[in-house]
């Protein structure tokens, strides 16, 4: 193996950092570590340190870090063929369009690489069927860091080097009147988390969601659910919908659908898809990506995490419903859905997420 390819002890974390900070563009504030092993719910560091992973890379491994069967689906089709081009069939692609349009009760899938490009592409996809050019999305939203999607993504530090974005109005989630005020007939979509994953775990009401549903039906607006965080099980249902029984127009994927590994994926109804040459991916539903997909819902499935996910999300949420301070800071609010949970403190968290990072 190189030097660079040899992970456990010939790099320690001094050294990474050192390179890294010539090297890498420093958009990312780091937690002072390096991990460089997992397995299930643990991770290892450069030192051998275990630690009981409650980030879970932001939304990414529900399945847990390196899932044997997994990592056989990876290898298995790595060996056999890893890429060829979207202008020829892909049978895991195929075979994953299926089963997540069943899953979804969706007719068509669009696979991108990342949640941004399924959330552009399905901007995209509203700006074509509707030939309008404003949108409506909620504060506190985030829907990537693409020009589409940072449009609809309310938070001002990242919005603001590069406006002007496109135009987008924002109304506080759940306000049904403030979403009556701005959805009309210049509206191209309404996107929307069913539960708020960077703007703080706020999950969104169904009354609110139906709401929507019948506004986006009178004004011929698309309605879009950006499900990027809250699909895959994470919520104790396969996707946040069915919570509500709101069903959108369009929905996004990304983050957990390929168990780790970059895979985005914009599914819609029949009415509201592209045609031949209107939009395209170089590596989108490839052939390892897709096998990792149709094994991480093998996965999901054969092992009942979606019902888990319900169970031990109760369970947490109990737990740290019972804690009234954390580090002189009064517990707020303890929210969510599944083991999508969110604690709120009266303070900032940086100084419990650096004792909660030393503890393991
Ligand atoms: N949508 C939501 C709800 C997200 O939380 C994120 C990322 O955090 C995105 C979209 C963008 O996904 P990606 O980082 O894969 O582009």
């Amino acid at each position: 193996m190189t030097k660079e390819g040899n992970q456990e002890g010939n790099h320690k974390l001094d050294e990474i950092m050192e390179i890294e900070s010539e090297y890498v563009m420093p958009t990312y504030a780091r937690q002072k570590v390096a991990f460089v092993r997992g397995r299930g719910a643990l991770l290892y560091d450069t030192e051998g340190k275990e630690y009981i992973d409650m980030v879970a890379g932001i939304a990414v491994a529900v399945i847990g870090h390196s899932h044997p069967k997994l990592v056989e689906a990876i290898c298995s089709q790595a060996k056999e063929l890893i890429h060829t081009s979207n202008i020829y069939y892909i049978p895991p692609q195929a075979m994953l369009a299926r089963r997540l349009c069943e899953k979804a009760s969706m007719d068509k899938v669009f696979f991108c690489n990342s949640g941004a490009e399924a959330v552009e592409a399905a901007m995209k996809l509203a700006r074509k069927h509707t030939k309008r050019t404003k949108f409506v999305a909620c504060e506190k939203s985030f829907h990537g860091r693409t020009f589409g999607s940072l449009s609809v993504t309310y938070k001002q530090a990242a919005r603001q080097p590069f406006e002007p974005l496109l135009d987008t109005t924002f109304i506080p989630p759940n306000d049904m009147d403030a979403l009556k005020s701005v959805i009309g007939k210049q509206t191209a979509a309404f996107i929307v988390e069913p539960v708020q994953g960077e703007g703080g775990v706020v999950p969104t009401n169904t009354e609110f969601l139906r709401c929507a549903r019948d506004l986006c039906d009178d004004t011929g607006t698309m309605l879009i659910f950006d499900e990027v965080q809250t699909g895959m099980g994470r919520t104790g249902k396969w996707f946040a919908k069915e919570h509500s029984g709101v069903e959108p127009d369009a929905m996004c994927l990304g983050k957990a659908i390929a168990g780790g590994l970059p895979m985005g994926a914009l599914l819609s109804k029949e009415e509201f898809v592209f045609e031949k040459g209107e939009h395209g991916s170089t590596f989108g539903g490839g052939f390892v990506t897709s096998a990792a997909a149709l094994a991480t819902i093998d996965i999901i499935e054969s092992e009942g995490l979606v019902e888990r996910s319900e169970v031990l999300g109760t369970f947490l949420r109990e737990e740290l419903s019972t804690i009234k301070q954390i580090m002189g800071m009064d517990v707020e609010d303890v929210r969510g859905i599944g083991l999508m949970v969110g604690m709120e403190l009266s303070g900032g968290c940086d100084e419990v997420v650096t004792r909660a990072l030393d503890a393991g």
